[in-house]
């Protein structure tokens, strides 16, 4: 592997089992692969067992190689762990952790028992900096190194969100919550005012924390929003080249809706559309059920359609579909949504987006997705969904060191009755039945197992930037 640049004296060293997706759904001059040939594309993980990650001291990736480099002089070793790339969460809501798991309602009557209470309790800053600053804590405990939030539609609140979002290390873009129609009448905040209040926001947050941080343009969704606001909030990111996030076709319920609200508009998405939100830097969460010519909209305004399968399965949404979605070239992401979601875990999340993608495969015949493709969406594609794919996404050389060490053997059945690593397991399992199971388990099918089966425990070290920003005790 060629260096970028030539090592640095105090470069660092580390030692695993690398997984390092590399499978562009992309060409290089950006036109987008087609059909199978995407999803086979999306698979493609590369693995380095072991490998050794040399990192220059300004966080970067000076290479990874399969042997260990020369010159290093101090190595830290992984020992057991498989070390991927930081994971990109596309989709969540900040006040909405602090009751993740409660509810077994459909999307309407679950935003008013729930959401909207918690989510008042962001007018108190006391309160706003200590569940601000446990969701990022959260995050990084997780394995996740960007994410993208949904704040409250406090000014105050979304401040200190991102003070303790530059405070933790994490890289996060966080929106003020817009919406001036149909929610509780304390929540409808004036349009003019919020998106006053949304580009004061944008102008000391966008970039900031050293490029770490992005102001995002948040209308909740179109039920909760008028034409005005969204063609302001519209305004607002093209003015600034803001990201957008927002959500789209979640529940039929929530679609019938917004065919009574918006009866001029061709569909769900051409609310949106006819409002100038769509584009390249467009996150759409759910997507659940599109028609073709909304997926056709899509795609030609390249807007990004992150998946969030644990949620759509707790709220009974639906089942979005994933594979078709990719042979079709749309731009896919993860996303965990909590608190539809149940877990702030990406390990989770790629569960619940292999299991949904199966039961298509059972219901209609659709591809299953699997583990290296799942790992690839959650890194790799999230980056690209957020625009910084030649940042981070994988151990690229001259990308930033953000990753993340999974203690895969929290996730194996047998242990730790049989050993307390993996030698020993291996060991144990050669003198029971004679064959080398654990120790012969390969790296990708070491992935398959962590994801099917998560431990709460399974990530032990997460980095930003060749810095540790999470280390699990004990
Ligand atoms: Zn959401």
């Amino acid at each position: 592997m060629t260096l970028l640049r030539d090592r640095a004296p105090d470069a660092r060293v580390f030692k695993g089992t690398f997984l390092s997706p590399r499978g562009s759904t992309h060409s290089e001059a950006g036109g987008s692969a087609s059909g199978v040939s995407r999803l086979r594309t999306l698979a493609d993980v590369e693995v380095f067992d072991p490998g050794w990650l040399s990192v220059g001291p300004d966080g970067r990736i000076l290479a990874l190689a399969r042997e260990c480099p020369k010159d290093a002089r101090h190595v830290v070793d992984f020992g057991d762990a498989l070390v991927m790339p930081g994971f990109v969460d596309t989709h969540t809501h900040l006040p909405q952790y602090a009751f993740t798991g409660l509810g077994d309602l459909p999307l309407l009557p679950w935003l008013e028992t729930y959401t909207f209470p918690h989510e008042r309790a962001f007018c108190d800053p006391t309160l706003a900096r200590a569940r601000a600053r446990h969701f990022f804590q959260a995050c990084l405990a997780m394995g996740t190194t960007t994410v993208m939030a949904y704040g409250t539609h406090h000014e105050e609140a979304v401040h200190i969100a991102f003070e303790e979002a530059r405070a933790s290390g994490i890289r996060a873009g966080i929106g003020l919550v817009l919406m001036d129609s149909h929610v509780p009448a304390d929540f409808a905040t004036e349009s003019g005012k919020s998106l006053l209040a949304a580009d004061r926001l944008a102008a000391c947050w966008d970039r900031a924390g050293n490029g770490r941080l992005r102001f995002v343009v948040t209308p909740r969704f179109a039920v909760s929003c008028t034409q005005g606001l969204m063609e302001g909030a519209a305004d607002l990111a093209q003015r600034r080249g803001l990201l957008v996030q927002t959500h789209l076709a979640e529940n039929k319920d929530e679609i019938a809706l917004v065919r009574e609200l918006f009866p001029k508009a061709k569909s769900y998405t051409d609310v949106y559309d006819s409002c100038g939100l769509l584009g390249k830097n467009t996150l759409l969460a759910h997507c659940v059920h599109l028609g073709a010519d909304e997926r056709a909209l899509l795609q030609e305004r390249g807007c990004v359609v992150a998946h969030c399968a644990s949620s759509n399965t707790f709220l009974s949404s639906g089942l979005m579909p994933l594979s078709r979605f990719l042979e079709e070239g749309m731009r896919v992401s993860l996303g965990t949504d909590v608190a539809g979601g149940t877990s702030l875990s990406m390990l989770a999340e790629m569960k619940a987006v292999g299991d949904a993608a199966r039961l298509r495969k059972a219901l209609y015949g659709e591809e299953p997705v699997k583990a290296p493709s799942l790992l690839s969406l959650a890194t790799l594609e999230g980056a690209r969904a957020v625009g910084l794919d030649r940042h981070i996404g994988n151990f690229a050389v001259g990308k930033a060191a953000d990753f993340v060490v999974v203690d895969d053997l929290l996730s194996h059945p047998l242990y730790p009755r049989l050993g307390r690593n993996r030698q020993e397991l291996g060991q144990q399992l050669e003198q029971r039945q004679g064959q080398t199971l654990a120790t012969g388990e390969s790296a990708l099918e070491r992935l398959s197992r962590v994801i099917s089966r998560p431990h709460p425990d399974a990530v032990r070290e997460t980095w930003i930037e060749g810095t540790k920003v999470f280390s699990r005790k004990g």
